[in-house]
């Protein structure tokens, strides 16, 4: 076992807490002592970074690998699964490229989020730790999100959760109301009932899983968070009444903020649908006010950024999503860190594991460049050559 001791000027641990000039001893994959004065073994490796901010690898939790962010959604129907699969591969080295060293894919097509997940685990490509829900839980007749598994009534939702953890699917993602991408159904119309989100959720427990429920409307998002489902994922428009229903049901809130952001700057271009423009521009005015009341409220923020949705590329948007949640939804700094670490990793279910700068955890974490605080300025993130170093189950996997 390697034994690798990394000095830190500044600790951000991912919980809410820093430490200053502190030292991080690494046994193989995990993170086995954290201290001043550390006494090593006489064969440990000494990594200086005294000068710089360490922080934990960053989490995001909703990505779709089937889907590149450039290419129309409809033209991608038309791609073979196999095609997909070896686009997904390089779409996910990609996001290592900029410090993020977890991902969870919220729904793709056939097997080939968890093709991709196997390619990473043999050590094929380069990517970070990947964590798949398989398809997406629709109705009959909702959004058709590259073969949904579709399912009605409390027994039958059950059935397709079992389905999917069967699979080997990490969380259970639902589509609870209608969306921008599916041309048939509207955002705000609610689809699941309550019983069937609540069975949902329950299976998923039982197997020490998360639920993860897209919704617009406010009937969808009160049937979400009134279901006891964990992630209430999208969530506009935010009413003060869902909120204060969010902090009794403890319902952690995934805004998705940047890929409706990044899309907006381009509904002129004529590359999408009209629906989806339109659909789109009902919601992105919303946006701002409930995640603005979310913040107020004390709600647990969690990074997602739908990376592969139109406009929203693989890479810099998990970090601009941590600084739309600063600067168009008012959180601190840190707020957004821990979205994007701790509550990211809590989201996955793997936060004994991951998401904060712990002893017992896997060594994930990102060394900064000098000089380079996102407390300070959370858009330094954004540029991949203020990520020197990115450490993977305690090996460099970026090095520059
Ligand atoms: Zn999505």
């Amino acid at each position: 076992m390697s034994n690798l001791l990394l000095k830190a000027g500044k600790l951000i641990v991912g919980d809410g807490k820093t430490l200053e000039n502190v030292s991080i001893f690494i046994q193989g994959e995990k993170i086995s002592e954290i201290g001043q004065d550390l006494t090593t073994p006489p064969d440990t490796e000494v990594l200086d970074f005294s000068d710089r901010v360490v922080m934990p690898g960053i989490i995001d939790p909703h990505v779709h690998v089937c889907f590149d962010g450039g290419t129309n959604p409809e033209e991608v129907k038309l791609f073979s699964d196999e095609l997909l699969a070896i686009r997904g591969v390089q779409l996910v080295e990609i996001l290592l490229e900029y410090g993020v060293t977890t991902v969870g894919d919220a729904a793709g097509r056939g097997n080939v989020p968890f093709a991709v997940k196997e390619a990473i685990e043999k050590g094929l490509i380069n990517g970070p730790r990947f964590l798949p829900c398989g398809k997406m839980i629709t109705i009959s007749g909702g959004r058709n999100f590259g073969g949904a598994n579709q399912a009605d009534g409390p027994d039958d939702v059950r059935r397709a959760v079992r389905e999917e953890i069967g699979r080997g699917a990490s969380y259970i993602k639902l589509a609870a109301t209608g969306a921008i991408s599916s041309p048939n159904t509207e955002s705000f119309n609610s689809q699941f009932d309550i019983d069937e989100l609540q069975a949902a959720a329950n299976e998923a427990r039982k197997v020490q899983l998360k639920s993860h429920a897209h919704a617009y409307g406010d009937v969808g998002i009160k049937n979400t968070i009134l279901a006891g489902v964990d992630v209430l994922v999208h969530g506009h428009p935010l009413s003060q009444e869902n909120i204060e229903l969010m902090k009794k049901h403890k319902t952690m809130y995934m805004p998705t903020i940047v890929t409706y952001y990044e899309s907006q700057l381009h509904h002129n271009d004529g590359d999408l649908p009209e629906y989806m423009v339109r659909k789109e521009k009902e919601i992105f005015p919303l946006i701002e006010e409930g995640v603005r009341n979310a913040v107020k409220a004390g709600i647990e923020l969690v990074v997602g950024t739908d990376s592969g949705m139109p406009y929203t590329y693989y890479g810099k948007s998990t970090s601009e999503e941590m600084e739309l949640m600063v600067r168009l939804g008012g959180a601190s700094e840190m707020i957004a860190i821990i979205a994007g670490t701790k509550n990211a990793a809590w989201s996955l279910s793997i936060d004994d594991k991951v998401g904060t700068i712990e002893v017992g955890k896997s060594a994930d974490l990102l060394v900064l460049a000098l000089g380079k605080n996102p407390l300070e300025d959370i858009t330094i993130l954004q540029d991949k050559e203020n990520i020197k170093r990115v450490f993977l189950k305690g090996k460099i996997v970026i090095e520059r």
